[in-house]
């Protein structure tokens, strides 16, 4: 993976002689690795642009945390997209190391790495906006685009050409494991009203992107997106039904839109009701 043709530099500050140079290579590496992959080709090729160069550099303090967004270059006009990450920090022992095998989803390397991309894309596209309102059955994700981030990483999480990988994040409040309630088909918009909405509006913000993880990946396990870009008026469906809590409502609409009997019972059973 040539670095050039995606205008990223990886700018080992604070570093010197073959620290920088370990630096570089695990960074390269790891960006390979997401390379690789079906959603990870998606999202580097919607990032490039050469008037939004990014540089990838050690994140600044000894914690548990990347960081990824959009900032002043520092030498002429403009913005450019930028990365704090440090491999060793998400390594056996880094400080983000855990010992107990538990909320380990989304925290191996490249899902680090991806998900903050995933914050330099909506940057490199100008559709960075933290404010539309997260229902209550969504406040583990904190704010839209963490949501955006967190689900863009678990369709990574799920793209099956993602061979070494952990499992789908709840969310942006630690990296505990997706619970099969969440994680099954149209389940998102069942469990939250808000869900609905804010994909509709990533799949507007950014049509070239959505539309591509929805034709290129449209049988994984977990991909709401797709399965807004394909079905809409399921996913429809499925948010009136997680919002008015009617069952006899969400059927007739299924039943009158042609969805199968056994495909009904599957998506409503066991159902999670909202307030329980
Ligand atoms: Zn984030």
């Amino acid at each position: 993976m040539d670095l050039n043709t995606y205008y990223i530099t990886i700018n080992p500050v604070g570093l010197t002689g073959a620290p920088a140079r370990r630096y570089q290579e695990q960074v390269h590496e790891h960006l390979r690795w997401i390379h690789r992959t079906i959603s990870g080709a998606i999202l580097l090729n919607c990032i490039r642009r050469p008037n939004f160069p990014i540089e990838i550099r050690p994140h600044p303090l000894a914690e548990c945390n990347a960081t990824g967004g959009g900032e002043a270059k520092p030498v002429g006009a403009g913005n450019r997209g930028f990365v704090t990450y440090t491999p060793g920090y998400f390594g056996h022992s880094g400080v983000c190391a855990t010992s107990d095998g538990a909320n380990t989803s989304g925290r191996i390397f490249d899902e680090i790495l991806f998900h903050e991309l995933v914050h330099v894309f909506r940057n490199a596209t100008g559709m960075w906006s933290q404010s539309p309102l997260l229902g209550w059955g969504m406040r583990q994700y904190d704010d839209n685009e963490e949501f955006i981030a967190v689900l863009c990483t678990n369709i990574y999480l799920s793209d099956r050409s993602n061979k070494i990988k952990s499992g789908l994040r709840d969310g942006h409040r630690g990296y505990g494991a997706m619970s099969a309630a969440d994680a099954g088909r149209f389940r998102l918009f069942i469990n939250s009203a808000s869900a609905l909405p804010l994909i509709k509006q990533f799949c507007a913000d950014n049509p070239i992107f959505t539309k591509a993880l929805s034709d290129k990946l449209p049988n994984i396990d977990y991909n709401p997106v797709a399965d807004y870009l394909r079905f809409p008026a399921l996913c429809e469906a499925c948010s009136i039904f997680g919002k008015y809590n009617d069952r006899k409502k969400f059927d007739d609409f299924l039943r009158a839109n042609g969805v199968m009997a056994a495909v009904i019972e599957q998506l409503t059973n066991p159902l999670r009701v909202p307030g329980k």
